[in-house]
């Protein structure tokens, strides 16, 4: 299987690289007392000592970004709304909030740059936005913000990795406010990276969670047909691979065999990983899905579609599946969504529950299209599809029979 030096969408955030050890001045704890402390500190203005600390604000899952105007043709990019942490505390003040060091959830850091970078959730001060508005600075959807971004751009997939992890790290703090232990009230630790119960007697610690879905193409060597399913939910004409949650007591090849054979009657036999890919977007109850990405083999072929689950599965072939990767418009979309994104943030756009329109991946040209490159379906897909089909039926036919493998 190819190896994807390239990271998806959401991975290889740029701030985690390389975490510092526990006593460095970068790492959550003594980044946090230094936060405190300068806070504590009304020049705090003045204070130049490193690190320094910016601080990305959030309202209801959405990070406060700009966009810096395509001039021309140029298409806009959008950027992550960074503020000090002075600023910060001036911003909470106008409202009448003080500034608590333990709101802050600690992001990550860039040593070589003497900044540690910290995310707020501000969903309770409504009167921000304006604020923010003023400085040409909006609260965007981070779907809105990846369909918006350029993937070619490492750069800017790095600023959409950390909107990703952040988000993900706030919904977390917000759906683990109570002890599922005792039902007392639960406080942040180390930095934010953990919550540990209020009670003395429980002083439960729990972690930011992660909920593993297996994603599969699943693959008819015989006949070099791929089969694709449709979910009600999506846009028309969007096909996509099939997903599911993992049981308890399931691996994941196991999970990949049970959601086919239950929501298509297709069984499988061999499963082969892919990659994999964390996905913040999902529901807010799931602050970070991890997709598990697989190719999986067909041994029967008739299907039997779970219309509780699926609104269609079907076989396509190689050359139909090209076709539904070439026609979409994903680089119209991603232009039509930074445009967006720059208007929001220019207050031209008022609306802010955009997210359905970028779901739409724009597929105008094409009978059927397959999700963008920000998803790993669609890697599960063209890494299919551009495979040397005649190699790939070769590999089939030299699969080794009983015993043919001491004869290789
Ligand atoms: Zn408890």
């Amino acid at each position: 299987m190819a190896i994807n030096l390239k990271p998806h969408a959401f991975a290889g955030n740029p701030l985690r690289s390389k975490t510092p050890k526990a006593e460095d001045p970068f790492a959550p704890i003594p980044a946090l007392e230094t936060l405190k402390t300068q806070l504590l500190d009304s020049t705090t203005e003045h204070h130049v000592s490193p690190p320094t600390f910016k601080v990305l604000p959030f309202r209801k899952g959405r990070p406060l970004a700009s966009s810096n105007g395509g001039v021309g043709d140029l298409v806009p990019n959008w950027n992550l709304g960074w503020i000090s942490l002075a600023d910060c505390k001036d911003y909470l003040a106008n409202s009448g909030v003080q500034l608590n060091g333990d709101s802050l959830v600690y992001l990550g850091s860039r040593p070589e740059d003497d900044v540690v970078y910290w995310a707020i959730d501000v969903s309770d001060e409504g009167g921000l936005v304006t604020e923010f508005a003023t400085k040409q600075l909006s609260f965007v959807e981070v779907r809105t913000l990846m369909v918006a971004t350029d993937w070619a751009d490492s750069v800017a997939m790095g600023e959409l990795a950390i909107a990703g992890h952040a988000r993900a790290l706030l919904e977390w703090h917000s759906i683990s406010r109570f002890c599922g232990h005792c039902g007392e009230k639960m406080v942040p630790i180390e930095a934010g990276s953990r919550k540990q119960c209020s009670n003395e007697l429980c002083k439960k610690k729990v972690y930011p969670r992660v909920d593993p879905v297996v994603i599969m193409l699943i693959i008819d060597r015989e006949n070099d047909c791929a089969l694709l399913s449709k979910q009600s939910r999506f846009v028309p004409r969007m096909w996509s691979c099939l997903a599911g949650f993992i049981e308890p007591g399931e691996s994941l090849e196991e999970a990949v065999r049970r959601e086919t054979w239950e929501e298509t009657g297709i069984e499988v036999g061999e499963v082969v990983y892919h990659s994999s890919q964390p996905w913040p977007v999902g529901p807010s109850s799931m602050p970070c899905q991890l997709m598990v990405g697989f190719h999986a083999y067909a041994k029967s072929l008739e299907i039997n579609v779970d219309k509780e689950e699926l609104e269609d599965a079907q076989w396509h072939n190689r050359e139909d599946v090209k076709k539904a990767l070439t026609f979409a418009e994903y680089q119209k979309a991603q232009r039509t969504a930074a445009v967006k994104v720059e208007q929001m943030c220019k207050g031209v756009e008022k609306g802010q529950n955009l997210a359905a329109d970028f779901n739409v991946e724009s597929g105008e040209l094409a009978t059927m299209f397959v999700p963008g490159p920000f998803a790993i379906a669609h890697h599960l897909i063209s890494s299919w599809v551009y495979q040397d089909s005649f190699n790939g039926v070769e590999a089939h036919l030299k699969l080794p029979r009983s015993g043919s493998m001491s004869s290789l």
